[in-house]
């Protein structure tokens, strides 16, 4: 798609229904049918659009302040997309309350939290991340800096906190009470073998656990500016006990984000695994290249991921349930000319949300769902 198509073409190149091809695979006939059900409101399901002009930011639902705070700096501040959306995800990085990021984050298997981020200019086609950083409270700043300020994309560990700290970021204590006391629950009821297959049903039920009995959680924020000029990143506290030195799909461009300024910006949360071995949000994105509206390029992500799972269920049975995958991943996109939407992998109708905030504000609308219960 060249930069200049303008949203007239888009719209007229794509259209707003689901394709056959979009659908189309390899599943077996449980999964068929039970896609089949899905079908409609599948076919019903288009992606919003937004006034072009007008910024635009797309979160998971947890982002509903973040996409808020993202138009209002692009809007009023003219901040660049990216910058927009790594202060737009700040706030949720600094709050004790969410359990998937930043301050307050689940720790890992020892009780550390460590965090990974990530974030894409779409000008200027360039990316930074970090990964099993500790001590950090706003990791999506630092990766912003290591874009910025280095000739580097990805820094971990101790190299990432050293760098940090030369940037002026202050360490700070990120593990709150609450954390911890889910931490040592998980601990005391662990599974003997959770690292292979990192399910826990002995969890207490937290509303931010989202039905997942071993919760992944992050947020993804994706900006389109008044200019047209796209912006991503992605932060997180990974998934929660997860083995010291794990990292997920969220520092890894293509992976847990991806964005090119002629098409679009998609990111993931949810079982990173997945959105690895799949490239997924390179996919979404490469999808709207193509001509898929984005809630549809979710879906065929969301699909390619279905067919994966089910291919590697030999191997790992526990990934796979029911004729779907036994875990929650879902995809956000918008493309250049304003059109943007989501798609998770499965849920009951209306459970799984992200948000939005455009010319007509911050509020929450609901997953398009590729198996519905
Ligand atoms: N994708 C993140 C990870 O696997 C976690 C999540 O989104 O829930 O680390």
């Amino acid at each position: 798609m060249a930069s200049d198509t303008t949203r007239r073409d888009f719209l007229r190149q794509t259209g707003l229904g689901l394709t056959a091809a979009t659908l189309g695979g390899s599943l077996t006939a449980a999964s068929a049918q039970q896609l089949q059900a899905t079908q409609q409101s599948i076919r019903a399901a288009s992606s919003g659009l937004s006034q072009p002009g007008h910024p635009i930011a797309i979160s998971s639902a947890n982002g509903l302040a973040a996409v808020a705070e993202a138009v209002r700096l692009m809007k009023e501040s003219q901040v660049r997309a990216v910058s927009a959306a790594v202060r737009g995800v700040a706030i949720v990085e600094a709050d004790p309350d969410d359990l998937s990021v930043g301050l307050g984050g689940l720790p890992d298997e020892s009780g550390e939290v460590t965090l990974d981020a990530a974030c894409m200019d779409g000008p200027s086609h360039n990316a930074g991340s970090v990964g099993c950083l500790k001590r950090i409270m706003h990791p999506a700043a630092v990766a912003e800096r290591v874009m910025d300020r280095t000739d580097h994309i990805n820094l971990v560990g101790v190299g990432a906190l050293a760098f940090a700290k030369e940037q002026g970021f202050e360490e700070a204590d990120l593990l709150t009470d609450r954390a911890k006391g889910i931490w040592e629950k998980w601990l005391k009821n662990r599974e003997p073998d959770d690292r292979l297959w990192p399910l826990n049903d002995t969890l207490p039920a937290d509303p931010i656990l989202q039905g997942e009995p071993r919760p992944w959680g992050t947020i993804h924020c994706s900006a389109l500016a008044p200019d047209g000029t796209l912006g991503c990143c992605t932060t997180t506290s990974g998934l929660a006990f997860k083995i010291p030195g794990r990292i997920g799909d969220s520092p890894l461009i293509g992976c847990g984000l991806y964005c090119d300024n002629s098409v679009g910006s998609a990111g993931a949360t949810g079982r990173g695994e997945a959105a690895i071995l799949s490239g997924g949000s390179w996919l979404v994105v490469e999808r709207m290249r193509a001509g898929d509206t984005p809630t549809e390029a979710c879906l065929y992500a969301l699909r390619r991921v279905a067919e994966q799972t089910e291919r590697s269920a030999k191997w790992q049975p526990a990934l796979w349930k029911d004729g779907q995958p036994n875990f929650g991943l879902t995809f956000y996109a918008v493309r250049k000319d304003g059109l943007y939407g989501s798609a998770s992998m499965r849920g009951a109708k209306g459970s799984r949300k992200f948000a939005i905030c455009d010319e007509k504000g911050a509020r929450l609308e609901p997953c398009t769902l590729l198996f519905e219960s």
